[in-house]
Order: structure tokens, then sequence, then C-alpha cells
């Protein structure tokens, strides 16, 4: 079934010129889906804290949830059920143990019970296995993501809530007036407002200032002093660093019935073996296990950091770590990078889209790139104009990529995905670095993307009816 435009969110449907904070495109959660897990928890976990902000919390006798569109079609593979279970159990995806959620599923289908839980107020209910539906051919039309929730209370009345996750963790909420505005957290008034990569030259330029600094400007804005924002960007980093290092260190299968082997752990040994032997290229090798190994974290449902997206999270510790280790770095290095990557991603959530769900996975892993590639181009200290132009080549060559994950899960093609898209995003900052203007801008290419994404048939995005999906399934 093709797509007709119409039915893709207009460029910069979101725009208020407010970005995002660099800590709301970078979010500690768990994997395998900022869309599919992420998201999805963060809404049920909205919902049951609306309930119980308007004190009917005790009332609830049941609670119905309808996944559909592309929720639909790959929530089992994804564990979107299971998030859902753990936000009405007032989970949040930054906190949450891991195991913590297998240890909830078993429990709720073995009593097919499940207690709702905001801050200290608590309400049992009966949960039997049909509470939560999978309804992928059910398409709303604001975006492919699409939560239906209702809330039954013992006077017979009905509350029902539709939340859209569109990415990144990112969720939207139709209360029956319409979506409302895209947002984890209320924004204040910035320094420097931006949503688009024109936006975010202009503020540099008038500013004769870095994107990085700009971006710290606005952060600063948001309450923080600059040591807490250097001190929270450094934690971010531990986050990333830990999932590197958990995922070499792993073994075994991963999980969800395609009995893939994890590699990072059989890369590494292969890497520290070859040593001083190492050909010219090995420092590529390093990058793509480092990819790999957040990637395989990822699919494990393990801790990670979005970047923009659970799927594409390897990409930028992967050429975080190589400006750390192989290119010249200072105590600035992660700072700069990660500021500046989160600007890139800040457009691309404000004024086009980060979910494979909507535009294919050229909206995950290409614009992971792009943003991994602008960091890079930061960090070598490239100027305000070779940044963007990083972006935008990070981005130019995934234009077309589209979203087949085999079985619904988050790991064929995208772990691999992750080495190639770091690889690229090295290419493109070093490329950017050569010249001093560009050709074709962040903009045009950003547009390009959501025209292709709108384009795009509906199996190519997120919904395993196409592509690598279907080629293995029918083998
Ligand atoms: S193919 Fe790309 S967009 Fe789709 S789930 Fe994998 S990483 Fe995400």
């Amino acid at each position: 079934m093709s797509v007709n435009a119409n039915e893709i969110r207009p460029i910069a449907a979101n725009a208020c010129c407010t970005p995002p904070s660099v800590f709301d495109i970078f979010t500690v959660g768990i994997g395998p889906s900022s869309s599919h897990t992420i998201g999805p928890m963060r809404a049920a976990k909205a919902l049951v804290d609306e309930v119980a902000a308007a004190g009917r919390l005790s009332e609830v006798v049941a609670i119905r949830v309808e996944l559909c569109g592309a929720l639909g079609a790959t929530g089992r593979g994804h564990g979107t059920d299971r998030a859902v279970l753990a936000g009405l159990n007032g989970a949040e995806p930054q906190c949450i143990a891991p195991t913590a959620i297998s240890e909830l599923a078993a429990q709720v289908a073995d009593s097919e019970q499940l207690t709702l839980v905001s801050g200290n107020f608590t309400q049992r209910i009966d949960f039997p296995p049909t509470a939560i539906s999978f309804q992928p051919a059910k398409q709303l039309p604001y975006h492919p993501n699409a939560m239906v929730c209702d809330v039954t209370y013992s006077d017979g009345t009905l509350t029902r809530r539709i939340y859209y996750s569109i990415g990144g963790g990112f969720i939207v909420m139709d209360d029956g007036t319409g979506p409302g505005v895209a947002t984890v957290a209320l924004q204040p008034t910035l320094p420097h407002p931006f949503c688009t990569g024109a936006d975010l030259l202009s503020c540099c330029l008038s500013q004769d200032k870095s994107v990085w600094q700009v971006v710290l400007d606005n952060e600063v804005a948001r309450g923080r002093d600059a040591t807490q924002v250097y001190h929270k960007l450094d934690d971010l980093w531990e986050v990333m660093s830990e999932s590197i290092r958990l995922g070499c260190d792993a073994k075994g299968d991963l999980p969800g019935g395609l009995r893939i082997p994890r590699r990072a752990h059989a890369m590494v040994s292969d890497l520290i073996a070859r040593g001083s032997n190492a050909d010219s290229l090995s420092g590529l090798d390093w990058v793509s296990l480092w990819a790999i190994a957040v990637g395989e974290q990822n699919a494990s449902g393990g801790r990670i950091v979005t970047a923009p997206t659970n799927g594409a999270a390897g990409i930028v510790p992967a050429v975080l770590r190589y400006a750390l280790t192989l290119e010249q770095s200072d105590e600035t290095t992660v700072s700069r990078f990660l500021l500046t990557a989160g600007a890139i991603g800040a457009v691309f959530q404000t004024s086009a889209s980060i979910s494979g769900a909507e535009v294919g996975c050229q909206g995950e892993i290409g614009v992971a790139s792009s943003m991994a590639a602008a960091g890079l181009c930061a960090a070598m200290d490239g100027t305000v104009q070779q940044v963007l132009n990083a972006a935008e080549i990070g981005l130019e060559h995934h234009l077309g990529l589209t979203c087949d994950p085999v079985g619904g899960l988050v790991q064929v093609p995208c772990i691999e995905r992750n080495a190639m898209g770091a690889v690229t995003a090295i290419t493109a900052a070093r490329l950017a670095l050569t010249r001093a203007t560009q050709f074709v801008t962040l903009d045009q290419v950003i547009v390009t993307m959501m025209a292709t994404g709108a384009d795009m048939k509906r199996k190519y995005k997120e919904t395993s009816q196409g592509g690598l999906a279907l080629s293995l399934a029918a083998c």
C-alpha cells in the first residue's frame, strides 16, 4: 500500500523555533527501540499520571491499549506491549532495570492483574492478555506509530487518549482536540531559537559563536550552569562507554528467535590479536566494533543512550570514541561533540522526522550519521559552515534508506547498519573539512529526506513487510 503525501506530517509541523534540549535528544533508556519501547513506556506512564492528577486513579477498573500501524506491525519484536505494561506500572525508561520488564511481564501474564502506579498512588486492576492488542492495519492520520488508550472507570465512564510515538522517545498526545506539540519537557524561552540548519547558521554567524556554544547558551537558559551541563554530558558519555564495554564483553545469541550470535566480543579478540600487524584500516574496524557493540546491547534490551533513536544508538558513541582515541582530543572534546551533534538532532526533531515508521531508516541511521559527522567535525575544529556541511553529507548518502527489520527485531540490518553509519560519518566530517563552501545545504537534504519518505511505500517503514524482512522470510 502506498502512502499518500498528505498522510505524512508536513515539514516543520512542530516548528516553534524552540529546539528540544540536547538532553531530550540524548536520553538514557533501554532497548530495543526509542519509538517502540521508550515512547510507548512514556505514553503509558503519562496516561496513568494524568488520571491520578485528576484524582480518579482509584476509580479505574480497566485499561485497553491498541497498538496501531507500525507499532502494531513490529511491536511484538520491539517489546512494545511489555514497555506499555512497565509505563502503566509507573516505570521510566531512564530508571528501570533492563531485567525488570521481563519480570513484570511474567507476573502480569501469570496473575492477569496489573498495578497502576503514579507516585504514591496505586490501583490494582484486572489485566487480561487482550488488554493490549496489536492492530497493524489500523492507520491513524497523524503518525504511523499510534497508541489508542481507553480508561474505564467504576461509574462506567471512559477516557480516551491517543498517543503518537514520533521517534527518539518523543510523544505527542491527542485528547480529542487534535495532536499536541511533540515534547518530553516544557520549553523555556531560549537566547538562540532555531529549528532549521539556516536558523542555526544564522545564530552562530550573527553571534560569532560555534554551534556547541550556541547550544550551551540554550542549555544554561534552561536552568543549569555550564559546569552542570558539562557534568551531565560526561554522564551521558559514561553510559555510552559502558554500553560499548558491556557489548564487547557479552557472548551468546541475541534474543528474539533469529538465533544471531553476538559478534562484538569476537571482533575485539581479533583486533587485539592482530595488534601491530593490523592493516591501515584497522582504525575503521575498531569504529565498526564500537558501533556493533552498542547495537547488540540495544537489541538485548540493555541500557543505552538514544542518539537520536535506539536503533541508531551505536553511531554517535562509536564516532565519539574515534574522536577521543584516534584523533587529537582534549578535555573539551566530549562536550563540543555532543552539544554539536545534539543541535543537529534538534533540527531534525523539530523540522523533520527521526522516525523509521515515518520516513524509513534514512530518518534513523541517516540522522545519527549526520549528527555524528557534525560532532566529529566540531571536535576537529571545523568552522560552523563545515559542521553543517558535515551534517549534510552524513545524511545525503543515506537518502532513500528503507526500514526493513527482519522478524520485527532491531537486529538485521540494524546492528551492522550502525557500523556503516559511523564510518560514513567519519568520511563526511573529513570531506567537509576539505572545503569552506557547500553545494547542497542541510535544509535542502532534510526536505529531500521528507519527500523521499513520503514517496516510500509503507512496507519499507518499520512494518517488516518488505525488503530484507520479506526476502529472509521467504528463504
Ligand atoms: S532498519 Fe533502521 S530504522 Fe528500521 S528498525 Fe533498524 S535501525 Fe531502526
